[in-house]
């Protein structure tokens, strides 16, 4: 008789107890069937023990072990104790969330031989520049564990780099584990770490393959037989039994970090990992997080720099602000801006028009009695979608028919305001009638699939305009693109959201990166009414380091993160006055005043008080010791987890939140 401690996937810090007939340590990280309610769960078992807290005969006894996949490592369940631990999150649950679904249901499907590897067109590798062998020099995948900070500039060949590192971890018999921000970025460098590693087996892991070919591809980086996986952000927790490098590019993108769910940063997961299996971790970027650079300031971090871009004949674009406060706008958009379309249209260049706003208008709204197109489920406008005449709210996903005349009062001269991707697509249309004009949002781009066949239209030359969101803003090369025109960036310059500055600092610089990426000079006009703005300064002066340290500065007279650790209780329910009254009883548990370190502030509703008809406040715990916060936070949640609360509602912990 033994008793297997299980981990399952529920929401409740605790393992499971079954006793089996035959079951060794050797069954560790294993599957296991069990009986739960009245049905059945796949677990992992944990541990395998004599005694339980429970009397044994309480116990119900598990069912088939499992044996279709070798265990799941120490190094794995170690690593989701660790994020267990961190993240506040139940430890069933990241063990189990880092299966594909395929081997945590009870009746397994009938499962597929493995696809033949596709080949690719082999390319050979580009002598380094001076600067890219020095950053690859500076890590050593056999040293054991650093972590390394590789700030590029836009197009400076951060990831030639990488491939570098990939190469002589591979040479060293290795896996490698190379994270992108978005599934959208993965075929690009999937295609190009194909071509350099024909022979390799190569997988990728994201959110939008197929269920089997999940599994399939997870399968083969568990059994060591890809020696490299490309993955979004939970790919992090990919049990591989070699791994030998960690990369993460884009390394300050917001979706490493889960906002849902099991809440947690797939960057720091990385570090860690890193830390824990003793090798090196590269995070590029070309707008470092602020975390990342001071760590890298700090000397936590190796800090390795690509001042210029690669090709010696691209140069950084020329950056300039539009002053319109001295202008007539058309539409949003100032006559220079037009001019220089017209400008990059008879050289048969390509331009493009940042504006990170998707629908056609924000709101429709009826001039007689005042009304505008309010989501009936959340704090929020519906936002105009004209191509297919809906008005949709971005938030809860509700949608319906624009409406004829307005709803209050019967005017039928209702009116869309402000502006979206889809009212500048058609207005450029109108100004040039006879050019290409190509609309890029997640509204015309849906899938992975679609998103490929944009990318060989642009590629291709079949575009002359491009209007969009920051979808086009990250890692793209357009070589015949020579004109970045950003619109309706001051928003982001006083907003309430103290992390805002950093946000629009960096997707500026990158959507401005992907002008001049070849030998043709590129040029950003930025239209602003605050042209002196420090931030658009150090944008002209393409002064990251200057901004990071202004921003840092900032950061540290008002005690906020980098120099100060946050976690934040939220709570959800249909009446705000709720939300708030378990926020108060659990800001004043006995636990708090016991850890003097921790500062818990009022509790307040959150920026989108109502989304999908829950009214939602929050809660900020606040430390100067990382230590003291992680001690505090275990025993606040059992506290918080003992309070009667209305059935409806829900709560959560965030540590480390990013937005508020
Ligand atoms: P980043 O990721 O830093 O923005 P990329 O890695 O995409 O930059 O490289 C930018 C461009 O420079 C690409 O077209 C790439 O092929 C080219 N490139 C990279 N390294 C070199 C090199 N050593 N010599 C010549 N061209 C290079
Ligand atoms: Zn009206
Ligand atoms: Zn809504």
């Amino acid at each position: 008789m033994a008793v297997l401690r299980v981990a399952l996937d529920l929401p409740l810090h605790r393992l499971f107890d079954y006793v089996a007939v035959a079951a060794s340590t050797a069954d560790i990280g294993l599957r296991v069937r069990v009986p739960f309610g009245r049905s059945e769960k796949i677990g992992v078992i944990v541990d395998v023990v004599e005694t339980s807290d429970w009397p044994l005969e309480q116990l119900k006894a598990a069912g088939e072990i499992l044996r279709d996949l070798a265990p799941l490592p120490a190094d794995f369940l170690r690593l989701c104790e660790f994020a267990s631990a961190y993240y506040q999150a139940a430890f069933g649950e990241v063990v189990l969330q880092a299966l594909p679904v395929g081997l945590k249901r009870t009746v397994s499907p009938v499962r597929r031989a493995a696809r033949a590897v596709r080949r690719a067109e082999v390319i050979a590798p580009p002598d380094l520049t001076t600067a890219q062998a020095v950053a690859v020099e500076a890590v050593d995948p056999a040293g054991g564990f650093s972590a390394h900070l590789l700030h590029g500039v836009t197009g400076s060949g951060k990831t030639e780099v990488y491939l570098r590192l990939v190469e002589r971890t591979l040479a060293a018999g290795k896996q490698v584990l190379l994270l992108v921000p978005e599934i959208n970025l993965t075929p690009q460098l999937e295609g190009r770490v194909r071509a350099r590693f024909p022979d390799e087996g190569i997988v990728s892991l994201h959110s939008e393959l197929a269920e089997a070919a999940r599994e399939r591809n997870w399968r083969a980086a568990f059994a060591g037989e890809a020696s490299i996986v490309l993955g979004t952000r939970l790919a992090i927790f990919t049990p591989m039994p070699n791994l030998g490098l960690i990369v993460i590019d884009e390394e300050h993108d917001s979706s490493f970090k889960q906002q849902d769910g099991m809440r947690y940063s797939a960057r720091d997961v990385g570090v860690f990992r890193a830390r824990q299996l003793g090798i090196p971790i590269l995070l590029g970027s070309a707008t470092p997080s602020l975390e990342s650079w001071a760590n890298a300031q700090s000397g936590r971090y190796g800090l390795i720099n690509l001042r210029e871009r690669a090709n010696p004949l691209a140069t950084l674009p020329a950056v300039h602000m539009l002053d319109t406060r001295r202008m007539v706008l058309k539409e949003g958009v100032s006559d220079p801006l037009i001019a220089a379309i017209k400008l990059r249209l008879e050289r048969g260049e390509q331009s493009l028009i940042f504006l990170n706003r998707r629908g056609y208008a924000p709101v429709l709204a009826c001039m007689a009695c005042g009304w505008v197109s309010r989501c009936t489920r959340c704090a929020a406008n519906m936002v105009l979608h004209l191509a297919d005449r809906r008005l949709r709210c971005h938030h809860c996903g509700l949608e319906h028919r624009v409406p004829k005349a307005c709803p209050t009062c019967g005017n039928q001269d209702i009116l869309p305001f402000g502006r979206g991707t889809q009212r500048l697509e058609g207005w450029i249309q109108e100004q040039f009638p006879e050019a290409r004009v190509l609309r890029v949002d997640r509204d015309s781009v849906k899938s992975r699939k679609q998103w490929e066949v944009m990318l060989d239209r642009i590629h291709g030359g079949e575009a002359d305009i491009l209007v969009g969101t920051q979808m086009l803003a990250k890692g793209h090369d357009f070589p015949k693109l020579t004109l970045v025109g950003v619109l309706g960036a001051d928003s982001a310059l006083f907003a309430a959201d103290w992390r805002a500055p950093e946000r629009l600092f960096a997707q500026l610089m990158q959507v401005a990166g992907r002008a001049g990426r070849a030998e043709l000079k590129g040029e950003v006009l930025i239209q602003t009414q605050y042209p002196d703005h420090p931030l658009y300064g150090a944008l002209v002066a393409h002064d990251y380091p200057g901004f990071a340290v202004s921003l840092l500065k900032e950061r540290e007279q008002a005690g906020f993160p980098p120099y100060a650790f946050q976690a934040m209780l939220r709570a959800e329910a249909p009446d705000m006055a709720d939300s708030i009254a378990f926020l108060k009883t659990a800001a004043i548990l006995p636990v708090v005043p016991e850890h003097e370190n921790v500062m818990i502030y009022d509790p307040v509703p959150m920026k989108l008080s109502r989304l999908a008809n829950l009214e939602r406040g929050q809660l900020l715990a606040e430390s100067h010791s990382r230590p003291a916060l992680q001690a505090f936070l275990p025993r606040w949640r059992e506290a918080i987890e003992r309070i009667k609360a209305p059935s409806k509602l829900r709560w959560h912990i965030e540590v480390d939140p990013l937005e508020f």
